[in-house]
């Protein structure tokens, strides 16, 4: 008898015929005598819902009520797929993650997990019901819900999978496994049959929003596998984790991501001396600033400027403190651009492949779009582009690499 987690993903519960599917498969595995934990995200978009009626309310609101208007979404979910079970005669119960007893750090909305009590879920599943838990949530040493970030339902799985050292754990969402890029984008991209954790790590921190990165993370730390397909049929999905049957078949790229979410950040004509780039970037980091590409451009009179990145969400929290750090620096001006995008390729076999890098900037350059930054790593290059070459620049690379034929 195996332990299977499942998880589902919005798309999956978004009405009441979704919800009965979902029950119906989970049952026939149930049926062949495994033991059922499912997981399950808010239906639809109701979190984004949720944020909009928070958006008319506060411009700041205090980060305990926002979790808590948050994991309500969940927790319709969970009760209704519970139900949907139980009425096709089988045993079923939900569970908030408070009741597991998800226990997380008190970042909210940012939340970490630290543990969770397998007790009374083992409790349950001992009486022979399916365990279905709310995603995305836990609780504080305070007992305040907490929230794991957007997505973070897959991070849920994977950390109940480590937890019940579970035989699967397995994705199902709206797609039918993980393509070269997003398929809705790109319609001519390829499934992919594996991956590794971190090349798929790499695709999922670059914007390709199918997993949560932590999920990822935590499934590589552990050695989980996670299988990914579709609720809606049953296709063969993508083994993360997975290795191809031919060993030394490599591919040296295996995907492309596309990210609007960052901007770009100029800091003009600040002193070229000693420390200053080191105590801009220590400041931005003290204030919860992440900051992701950096180029420094030196001037004639001792003079540089200094372009950075950050995300969106960051730019609108810290707006005021990021003018301050840059002017406290001897900055002249700051230059803040919005309409930037991020295009990445990704690929394990980069590493012993030369060129790859000429050539991702070669098929932008031939195709009019010009780069404004570049940062490259072992697995992985990105170029930053206006935002309006996005689409553009993931269909010409996806087609320059040949990645329909993979
Ligand atoms: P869920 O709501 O089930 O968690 P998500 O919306 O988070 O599902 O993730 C699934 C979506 O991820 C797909 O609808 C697809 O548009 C998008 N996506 C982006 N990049 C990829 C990719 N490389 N492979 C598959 N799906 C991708
Ligand atoms: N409902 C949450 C969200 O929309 C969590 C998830 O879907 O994984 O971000
Ligand atoms: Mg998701």
């Amino acid at each position: 008898m195996a332990l299977i987690v499942q998880k589902y993903g919005g798309t999956s519960v978004a009405n009441v015929d979704r919800i009965k599917n979902v029950a119906e498969r989970i049952i026939r595995e149930y049926d062949k005598g495994n033991r059922m934990v499912v997981v399950v995200s808010a239906m639809g978009d109701s979190t984004d819902k949720l944020i909009e009626l928070m958006n008319q309310i506060s411009s700041n609101p205090d980060p305990r009520e926002v979790d808590m208007l948050l994991t309500t979404g969940e927790q319709v979910s969970i009760a209704l797929l519970s139900m949907a079970i139980q009425e096709k005669g089988y045993k079923a119960i939900s569970l908030t993650g408070s009741q597991v007893k998800i226990q997380t750090n008190n970042k909210h909305s940012q939340a970490e997990i630290m543990n969770i009590d397998n007790t009374r879920i083992l409790k349950e599943l001992d009486e022979g019901k399916i365990v279905v838990i709310a995603g995305f949530q836990g609780i504080d040493s305070n007992d305040d819900f907490t929230t794991l970030g957007r997505g973070g339902s897959d991070t849920t799985a994977v950390a109940l999978a480590v937890s019940l050292e579970a035989d699967r754990c397995e994705i199902y969402s709206d797609v039918d496994g993980i393509y070269t890029t997003d398929p809705r984008m790109i319609p001519e991209a390829s499934k992919l049959d594996f991956i590794s954790y971190d090349e798929m790590l790499e695709l999922a921190s670059l914007g390709a929003k199918v997993l949560h990165p932590r999920s990822v993370e935590l499934a590589k730390a552990n050695g989980i596998k996670l299988y990914i397909a579709s609720s809606f049929n049953y296709k063969p999905g993508t083994l993360v984790g997975g290795i191809e049957h031919n060993m030394e078949k490599r591919r040296n790229v295996t995907g492309v991501t596309v990210n609007k979410d960052e901007v770009k950040i100029t800091v003009e004509q600040v002193p070229d001396k000693p420390g200053v780039a080191g105590n801009l970037f220590t400041e931005l980091a003290e204030i919860g600033v992440n900051v992701d590409m950096i180029i420094q451009n030196l001037q004639r009179n001792q003079k540089n400027d200094i372009t950075f990145t950050i995300d969106k969400e960051s730019l609108k929290k810290y707006r005021k403190q990021i003018e301050e750090i840059a002017y406290s620096i001897g900055a002249e001006s700051i230059y803040i651009d919005e309409e930037v995008a991020k295009v990445s390729i990704v690929g394990a076999g980069m590493i012993t492949t030369p060129g790859i890098a000429g050539k991702m900037f070669r098929i932008l350059g031939e195709n009019n779009i010009n780069i404004e930054m570049i940062t490259t790593a072992d697995i992985k290059i990105s170029s930053l582009i206006h935002e309006k070459d996005a689409e553009k620049a993931v269909k010409v690379i996806h087609d320059g690499f040949e990645l329909d034929k993979i």
